[in-house]
C-alpha cells in the first residue's frame, strides 16, 4: 500500500467511523462552525481544566465526509493536551494544508503525525480545505470564547 492509499483510507475510516462523535455530559466551552460553501455544520464541546488542558472534547454535526473525518481526528488528536501544544498543533495543520509543507510536530507521536497528514490529499482541492479546517477553526471559537458561529467565509 502506498501512502496515498493509507492516507485514504485512513480519512474513509474516520468519516465512516467518526471518534468523539456525541455530546460531553460535562462541558466549560462549546462553538458551533459553518461552512457555507459545503453545507458542513459543527458543533464542539469542549472542556479545558483549570491548568489549560484539553481534558475532553467531542462534537456533532452533519457534512461531507472530509469534515467529519477532520473532525474526529482532531479531536482524537488534541484530547488530553496542553491548550498551546493543542495551538501549536492546529497551526502546523493550517500551514501544512496551504504551504506544502510536511507535517513535523515533536509532541505528536509516529501515529498521530501520519493521521494527521491523511487530511494533506485536500490541498488540490481548494474547496475542499474549508472542510478539512472547518472543526478545527470552530475549536478556536470554543477556546477562546468568541461570540457567534465560526464561519470559514468571513
Ligand atoms: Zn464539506
Amino acid at each position: 500500500m502506498d501512502i496515498k492509499e493509507l492516507y485514504q483510507e485512513i480519512v474513509l475510516d474516520h468519516g465512516k467511523n467518526p471518534r468523539n462523535k456525541n455530546k460531553l455530559k460535562s462541558f466549560n466551552k462549546e462553538a458551533k462552525g459553518h461552512n457555507p460553501l459545503c453545507g458542513d455544520k459543527i458543533h464542539i464541546f469542549l472542556k479545558l481544566d483549570n491548568d489549560k488542558k484539553v481534558e475532553d472534547i467531542s462534537f456533532e454535526g452533519e457534512g461531507c465526509a472530509i469534515s467529519i473525518a477532520s473532525a474526529s481526528i482532531m479531536t482524537e488528536t488534541i484530547k488530553g493536551k496542553e491548550f498551546n501544544v493543542a495551538k501549536k498543533i492546529l497551526e502546523n495543520f493550517l500551514n501544512m494544508l496551504k504551504e506544502s509543507s510536511k507535517l513535523r510536530i515533536n509532541s505528536l507521536s509516529e501515529d498521530e503525525n501520519t493521521t494527521m497528514m491523511s487530511l494533506s490529499g485536500v490541498k488540490r482541492f481548494p474547496m475542499r480545505v474549508k472542510c478539512a479546517t472547518l472543526a478545527w477553526h470552530t475549536f478556536m471559537h470554543a477556546a477562546e470564547e468568541k461570540k457567534g458561529t465560526a464561519n470559514t467565509e468571513k
